[in-house]
């Protein structure tokens, strides 16, 4: 450990160990033989998933593809068990691959990273951690994730309260022993509907305090049969292709019928076919579901008649099929048995949009018209997704221009990659990127080769500043903007996406909605033409 008084000097310092900074740190190091680190501010490897540890939490992607595809040995290597992986067996996969490739001496663990200022005169970024340390470096690379800053709500009395509450972002590794208690979940996003069958299955009673219902489709989770490992492994370069040529980077094409292609008993057929084989290659079924709003109805007609069908009381029923935004307009959740569970008899859902929590007593939770008494609260209620965790850094650029100052009125980079008046800052997998409309690794992946490629040829050319150019990053606002809007994203007009979900954050449509073929072709285009939209000096 350095102390202020000694700085340690390195080529890069990557900020996070989770699926980027791994293979971040990997490729500036053997790849180009660079001076690397990464600061973490957990204590291991493994970014949203060393946090997220709740009880139910799976991917939603499908293991085989849920995977770094950039070694050949380790797609051999490495047996998911299940469909669907589940939160132990992703970290195990991470440790492996930090053994694996010998990563962990150049990663620092419990490290939070305090600053990160530019240094004009010397080209040089001067990061200091929270316990002083402090590294000069000519790249900063940040790794931070998407969704890593939990999003506890403002409740009046939660100091106050008597009992357990836990976000599910920041669950404690020893557990939570729900056995003989009473529960709360609030939140039914992607998070709730995954912990809420399981959190039932262990307590004496769950109440779901729901805000605003949802869509979600059965997992359909299952062990890996020997025969799909078979294939997964026997076809790697083509799984790889398909996941690089598609809108979300999953292992599946979107199909290219309307649901207004075919008639109403073969759409019917579609829909069931579907939803029985789950997951979130639903919503490839039809080509319009997401760009019209009359398909879209079609396909969330059919998801609320299942609701129905499988919920037994109606009025429960009826709150949990009405939903206000179209559907997959919020990320589509993807559950095991969530809709069953409201049939069970220790089990009520509390309508919140109608009689909003009021506060948070010693005992519990109180709305408008009831007391609810509770032994544990779990708030599953999301994050500061995207630019929550960037910018809970003091990051200063070119003359003190801080970050907090440059993205006032929402995040306004260059390709997802590079903001103005940061140079040699680079962001993986942030704001204006696929990112979070994409299975990650694969977008992940992309980032960091792009950053990779770009270092190495900067080097190799003597060049010794990259950043992005104003006007490239204005253009590049207006066709994350563009692209949203030629999409029914924006119409869940309070969702995450827009930063809606986080009181005072200013909404702008965060991700890039044009799809992740045709971004990669777009950063693609930019490089080979000399970093179009970038200052090269
Ligand atoms: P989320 O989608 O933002 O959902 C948060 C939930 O909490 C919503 O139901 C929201 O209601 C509710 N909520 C927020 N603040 C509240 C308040 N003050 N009072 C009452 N209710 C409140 O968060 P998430 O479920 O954690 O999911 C976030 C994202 O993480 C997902 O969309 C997905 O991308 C990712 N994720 C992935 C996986 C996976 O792959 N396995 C699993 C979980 C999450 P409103 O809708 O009314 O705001």
């Amino acid at each position: 450990m350095s102390t202020s008084s000694t700085p340690v000097n390195l080529d890069a310092v990557i900020i996070g160990a989770g699926f980027s900074g791994m293979y971040q740190l990997l490729s500036l190091r053997d790849k180009l033989g660079l001076s690397a680190r990464v600061l973490e501010a957990a204590g291991g490897v493994g970014g949203t998933w060393y946090w997220n540890r709740y009880p139910g939490a799976r991917c939603d992607s499908e293991s085989h593809s849920y995977s770094y595809y950039f070694s050949k040995e380790l797609l051999q290597e490495w047996n998911w068990t299940e469909r669907y992986p589940q939160q132990p067996e992703i970290m195990r996969y991470l440790n492996h691959v930090a053994d694996r490739f010998d990563l962990r001496r150049d990663i620092q663990l419990d490290t939070r990273v305090k600053s990160a200022h530019y240094e004009a005169q010397h080209n040089r970024w001067h990061v200091t951690t929270e316990a002083g340390e402090v590294f000069h470096c000519t790249y900063l690379i940040t790794a931070v994730g998407c969704l890593s800053s939990a999003n506890v709500p403002k409740i009046d009395g939660l100091n106050d309260y008597a009992g357990d509450w836990y976000h599910t972002g920041q669950w404690p590794h020893e557990g939570v022993d729900f056995s003989g208690k009473r529960v709360g979940v609030v939140g039914t996003g992607s998070t709730g509907i995954q912990a809420i069958p399981v959190i039932a299955a262990q307590s004496k009673h769950l109440t779901v305090f729901q805000r605003t219902a949802n869509y979600s489709i059965p997992a359909r989770n299952a062990p890996l049969t020997d025969e799909f490992k078979q294939y997964a492994k026997s076809h790697t370069d083509d799984i790889r292709h398909i996941m690089n040529s598609n809108t979300n980077a999953h292992p599946f094409y979107i199909t290219d019928r309307s649901v207004f292609d075919v008639s109403n008993e073969e759409r019917k057929q579609i829909m069931e076919t579907a939803w029985k084989k789950g997951g979130l290659e639903f919503r490839a079924a039809f080509r319009d579901t997401l760009i019209d709003e009359k398909a879209n109805k079609i396909v969330a007609d059919f998801i609320r008649e299942k609701i129905s069908e499988i919920v037994k009381n109606p009025a429960t029923a009826k709150l949990l099929g009405d939903i206000d935004h179209p559907f997959a307009a919020k990320r589509p959740p993807v559950d095991s048995q969530y809709f069953e569970t409201y049939n069970l008899d220790h089990v009520d859902l509390v309508n919140i949009r109608e009689t909003p929590i009021e506060k948070i007593t010693a005992t519990g939770i109180k709305t408008k018209n009831h007391d609810y008494p509770l032994d544990i609260i779990v708030f599953a209620t999301g994050f500061d997704a995207m630019t929550g965790s960037l910018l809970k850094i003091d990051i200063q650029g070119r003359n003190g221009l801080a970050l907090k100052e440059a993205w006032y009125a929402g995040p306004r980079n260059y390709l997802g990659l590079q903001v103005p008046g940061f140079p040699n800052m680079f962001t993986v997998t942030g704001p204006g990127s696929p990112s979070v409309l994409c299975n990650m690794p694969p977008a992940i992946e992309h980032h960091v080769d792009w950053i990779t490629h770009c270092i190495k040829d900067m080097r190799e050319k003597g060049i010794q500043r990259i950043e992005a150019q104003e006007k490239a990053a204005d253009d590049w606002v207006l066709e994350v903007n563009h692209a949203a809007n030629s999409t029914l994203l924006p119409s869940a007009t309070h969702s995450w996406y827009l930063g809606a979900n986080v009181p005072g954050k200013p909404r702008v449509f965060m991700p890039y909605a044009g799809g992740f073929a045709k971004y990669q072709k777009i950063v693609s285009d930019a490089t080979s033409n000399g970093y179009v939209g970038f200052t090269l000096s």
